[in-house]
């Protein structure tokens, strides 16, 4: 109990009037500062903080903004006692409370130090960078610099080596500008800050950090992608490092690894976002019914001029505007939900069916072709998911044509082949879209299980008058006809393309001379105004 009182007793606390000269002071204030009552503070004390930076006096005495601060007293300009201040006003008098925190400075100061850098190369964090160049009087350029395969380098040998590769690197530009300021930002990735007087050749520099280099006996090629941004007069530092940091981003996405930032990439990238962000609300919130349209292009027969189906294409609007599937469509199979698509398309196709049966036109007249992505067909449930959701909608398999590129049958041949079987054998139809873009050969041609060939609209453009087109077109034709599958020609636009399929024996086409994708109500009125199909039918 006594010992208690004693501890209570032992706070170390001193008051002092408007001109800072102490009125009271306890003894353990006393015993720590090595002060008497009627000494002048400011006259006696020097506050430091952690970097030994002097603080005002003033300031923390008489017009405190914190509750408490943790600084270094200085009394006489000698020893310094590290405390944890607190301070308070009662009437006319201030005080403050002080807790010794001695023991805990050396830590305290190597802990903000490896908050700062990065220990193993010595350079600094992001935040500590974006605080050093904010600093910096000057105008300069920013340059991001990515080591492209550094996690492959660690996978083969070790994260030492990568480590390693990471220095050298490091070491090639900082020999170049040793005024530069230099930044780790992840472990495959550092930023510089060089000031535009220091004269730069942003070409010359990407060539040597991409250098091969021996080391230990092995040799490494560097894949380096590198983005910059060139600071304008009043460009804010910290925005001119996101800009050099989108430039590195855009880069992994292209050959093109040295790229330098333009005000385009960012207004790309907001779009990129939107995009992604609009998508999402849309795949998570509400009715895909509600953001989702699917449209139905007609296919025709080149004989007999019939109307044999359509071709199912998505449709997505963000802020009332079209966005083209080419831009949506890779960020949903990025995502892992393609097949949300897939069978959102399974269920309009049933909708449909219900239209047309209002007309009593029976939809079994047509069949629909619907894309499927090869993430989507790599996707182990994919068939059973399919089937499964043919069989709730009580659409016959046999009205369903899958279109797949023909890359993404090339890759993973045997396994997605082994698919295709499966699903011919339930009845459904394959379709090679885009054909001719790949490089299929005609050996794996023989060995893929498909029913249909799609010639790209890119053969079909100018077939009529480039001769080059021609042999290509005439040549994919007879591919077909050695293989013995029926023809779609897409992107038929005129007469005259149309005739020129017809001639060289292409059994099918699609495009705007028909008519261009058609919503569900139009396409019902289509059916209906086109008789072709159906009345061939009553006949
Ligand atoms: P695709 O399968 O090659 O689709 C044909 C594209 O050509 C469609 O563009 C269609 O609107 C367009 N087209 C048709 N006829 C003509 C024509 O005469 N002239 C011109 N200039 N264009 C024509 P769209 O709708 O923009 O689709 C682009 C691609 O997006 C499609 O290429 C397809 O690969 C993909 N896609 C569309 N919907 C889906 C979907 O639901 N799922 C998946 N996985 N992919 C889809
Ligand atoms: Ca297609
Ligand atoms: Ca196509």
């Amino acid at each position: 109990m006594k010992n208690q009182l004693t501890q209570l007793l032992d706070i170390a606390y001193l008051s002092y009037d408007e001109q800072g000269q102490i009125i009271t002071l306890s003894e353990a204030a006393e015993r720590m500062l090595d002060l008497k009552p009627r000494d002048v503070l400011s006259q006696k004390l020097v506050f430091i903080d952690e970097d030994f930076k002097e603080l005002s006096i003033s300031e923390i005495l008489f017009d405190p903004i914190f509750d408490q601060i943790e600084l270094g007293v200085s009394i006489d300009n000698s020893s310094v006692t590290w405390v944890k201040l607190y301070s308070f006003r009662q009437e006319d008098l201030h005080y403050v409370r002080l807790e010794p925190i001695e023991e805990l400075i050396s830590i305290r100061r190597l802990n903000k130090q490896l908050a700062i850098r990065d220990p193993h190369t010595g350079l600094l964090y992001r935040d500590a960078f974006i605080s050093k160049i904010k600093e910096q009087p000057h105008q300069g350029t920013i340059c991001c610099v990515r080591i492209c395969n550094f996690q492959r380098i660690s996978e083969v040998w070790n994260i030492g080596v990568a480590n390693l590769v990471f220095m050298e690197i490091l070491a090639r530009f900082q020999g170049e500008f040793d005024k530069g300021i230099f930044s780790k930002h992840s472990s495959d990735c550092y930023c510089v800050f060089i000031p535009h007087f220091v004269p730069i050749n942003i070409e010359t520099l990407y060539k040597q950090l991409n250098e091969p280099f021996n080391f230990n006996g092995n040799s490494f090629y560097s894949n380096v992608s590198l983005g910059y941004y060139k600071e304008q007069p009043d460009d804010d530092h910290e925005l001119s490092l996101n800009k050099a940091e989108m430039a590195t981003f855009d880069s992994l996405s292209d050959h093109n690894r040295l790229v330098e930032f333009k005000e385009t990439l960012a207004k790309q990238i907001e779009r990129q976002n939107k995009i992604e962000t609009g998508l999402r609300s849309a795949l998570y919130q509400g009715n895909l019914t509600d953001s989702f349209e699917v449209v139905f292009q007609p296919i025709h027969d080149t004989k007999t001029e019939r109307l044999i189906g359509a071709e199912c294409l998505m449709r997505w609007q963000l802020d009332g505007q079209p966005v083209p599937p080419s831009e949506f469509i890779p960020i949903i199979e990025s995502t892992g939900e393609i097949n949300k698509l897939t069978h959102f398309t399974l269920s309009q196709i049933n909708v449909l069916k219900g239209l047309l049966a209002e007309e009593q036109i029976e939809a079994s007249l047509f069949r629909f072709a619907i894309n499927i992505s090869v993430v989507e067909i790599l996707d182990v449930n994919f068939t059973t998911r399919l089937l499964q959701a043919l069989d709730r909608l009580a659409l016959n398999p046999a009205k369903i044509k899958l279109e797949l590129t023909e890359s993404a049958l090339i890759d993973n041949f045997n396994y997605i082949n082994e698919i295709l079987q499966k699903l011919q054998s339930q009845g459904l139809m394959i379709s090679i879209d885009d054909f001719g873009t790949g490089y299929s050969s005609l050996s794996y041609l023989c060995k893929l299980h498909f029913d249909e060939i799609k010639i790209d609209r890119a053969f079909v453009t100018h077939v009529v008058s480039d001769g080059k087109m021609q042999s290509l077109f005439n040549s994919i034709v007879s591919l077909a006809k050695n293989l013995d599958k029926p023809l779609v020609a897409e992107g038929i636009e005129h007469l005259d393309q149309m005739i020129y399929a017809k001639a060289k024996g292409v059994e099918y086409v699609q495009g705007y001379y028909y008519s261009k994708p058609l919503s569900i109500k139009d396409f019902v009125d289509y059916v209906v105004a086109d008789k072709s199909s159906y009345l061939h039918f009553e006949e």
